[in-house]
């Protein structure tokens, strides 16, 4: 247990917790949303604090990072608790439960991870991932700071549901955000992530006007989220706020927690990639037999790189991550 940072007292030992967009009003012993941060005694704590749940190192392109150090690898670690409650999370075993309810996980100090993540070869730096790493604030700051004074990149995977305070304060130390935009209406957000839409779309602004490297992730379900119409304008949305250099995802997605649709078609997917491909110049396709996935130069089209799952033969690019055949510069993290 650690002292929580971002949260506020009220009368009677409540406290307001700050760090999300659902600013829960906390009663002493009780926890918020996230089940992992806890009122005791009107002092809000992070329950989660040093307890991770999975860890190992995975290929960059795993989170899903495309145009970030492209062939290397990035460990990886997650622990317990998520502040949305989608109804087809894919990772509910340790998201929507609390410490108690949870099952296996090892404590680790921050320096620990840090030490670890110097020791995994062609590794990049850390990822926070798995669960949602917001709400275990507290460790990954501690970790990412020690791991940028070693000269580790740090990199967010997460729904995007937080305050611009907190993010802020994030985006000293992190390098790279993968976050999920997972449909475009304000009624897909709140009946299917028990969230809000607009939180996730001035996080995404935050961290493009900060200059971070963004890649953004639609996970398509079917009758949900893939009406063209609405996938147009977000598409226009990111193209626009975000640039059309921006990478999108698009994932396939199978039934899991309490969502009951069907598994996303192939065919879906190439429609949206065919639509999201007139306003933007990479789109891919994860979580799916379909090999769509090479990167071409979007000046000259040259081949730039291709990807057969996770592994990634760079066939086009020079040593500083331009265009071989016309310059154009594709990759500042190379
Ligand atoms: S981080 Fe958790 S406790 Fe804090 S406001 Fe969000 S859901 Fe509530
Ligand atoms: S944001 Fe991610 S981890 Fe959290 S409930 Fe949704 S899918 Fe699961």
């Amino acid at each position: 247990m650690k002292t929580a940072l971002w949260f506020g007292k009220h009368n009677n030992n409540k406290v307001k917790c700050l760090l999300c967009p659902h600013y829960c009003l906390i009663d002493e012993c009780k926890s918020g949303i996230c089940r992992v941060r806890t009122n005791i005694e009107g002092e809000l704590y992070s329950d989660v604090y040093g307890l991770v749940s999975a860890l190992r190192a995975d290929p960059v392109e795993k989170k899903p990072l495309y145009h970030f150090f492209p062939g290397r690898f990035i460990l990886s670690i997650g622990s317990i608790g998520c502040n949305l409650r989608c109804r087809f999370c894919q990772n509910c075993e340790i998201s929507q439960v609390s410490v108690q309810d949870a099952g296996h996980f090892e404590y680790y100090e921050p320096e620990a991870i840090v030490d670890m993540a110097r020791l995994v070869k062609n590794n990049i730096g850390i990822a926070y991932t798995y669960n949602e790493p917001t709400v275990w604030y507290e460790y990954m700051v501690d970790i990412a700071q020690r791991s940028k004074q070693a000269g580790l990149k740090n990199v967010m995977v997460t729904n995007g549901f937080i305050n611009p305070e907190p993010l802020g304060h994030l985006l000293e130390f992190m390098d790279a955000f993968s976050v999920d935009l997972k449909g475009f209406t304000e009624s897909f957000y709140r009946i299917n992530t028990s969230s809000h839409l607009e939180p996730v779309k001035n996080t995404l602004e935050q961290i493009h006007a900060a200059g971070k490297h963004l890649e953004v992730v639609n996970l398509v379900i079917p009758t949900l989220n893939d009406d063209e119409t609405v996938f147009e304008e977000m598409v226009s949305w990111i193209a626009a706020q975000l640039g059309k250099e921006t990478v999108l995802h698009l994932s396939a997605y199978f039934p899991r927690h309490r969502a009951t649709e069907p598994p996303t078609p192939v065919s879906t997917l190439l429609r949206l990639n065919k639509i999201a491909r007139r306003q933007l110049y990479f789109v891919y396709i994860g979580n799916a037999p379909d090999e769509n996935n090479k990167t071409l130069c979007p000046s000259c089209h040259n081949s730039l790189i291709l990807r057969v799952g996770y592994h990634v033969s760079i066939i086009g690019l020079d040593a500083e991550g331009r265009c071989k055949s016309c310059g154009f510069l594709l990759f500042e993290n190379f």
